[in-house]
């Protein structure tokens, strides 16, 4: 069965979309650890991050950090936050996370957004790309 992010790729779920290239997808988490928490994903549907092929991988690596620069130019914060995960969804993805405190980092404090906050959030992070 797809993931979920391969339906979010396919435009079966919808998403707040950051960036798009041939082979990867950015778009903001739905249930934030803070605002401007993003996920980039590949494409291809692999679950675990370290399965990927290295051309991947590395490509992922690339789009994560043209993404985290956008971030820290659009979202105020200390940093941005690198975090790979994958317990609830088995579809590789990088979490990139604006850090303020650890707080941020936790997984645990999660900020509640309504849609219009994320629409904005994620033209404004598009907009440095
Ligand atoms: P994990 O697999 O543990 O790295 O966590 C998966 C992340 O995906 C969580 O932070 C969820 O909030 C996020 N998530 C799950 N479903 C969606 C969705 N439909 N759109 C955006 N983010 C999602």
């Amino acid at each position: 069965m797809a993931s979920i992010f391969t339906k979010i790729i396919s435009g079966e779920i919808p998403c707040y979309k950051v960036a798009e290239t041939e082979d990867y997808l950015a778009f903001l988490d739905i249930n934030p650890n803070a605002k401007g928490h993003t996920l980039c994903i590949p494409k291809k549907e692999v679950d675990k991050i370290f399965d990927l092929d290295e051309t991947t991988f590395h490509g992922l690596m690339e789009f994560s950090r043209q993404v985290a620069i956008a971030i820290e130019k659009a979202v105020p914060c200390n940093r941005v936050g690198m975090t790979v995960i994958g317990l609830e969804v088995p579809h590789a993805h990088v979490h990139l996370i604006p850090l303020n405190s650890m707080d941020d980092a936790r997984f645990m404090n999660k900020t509640k957004l309504e849609k219009e906050e994320f629409e904005k959030i994620a033209a404004a992070i598009t907009s440095f790309l």
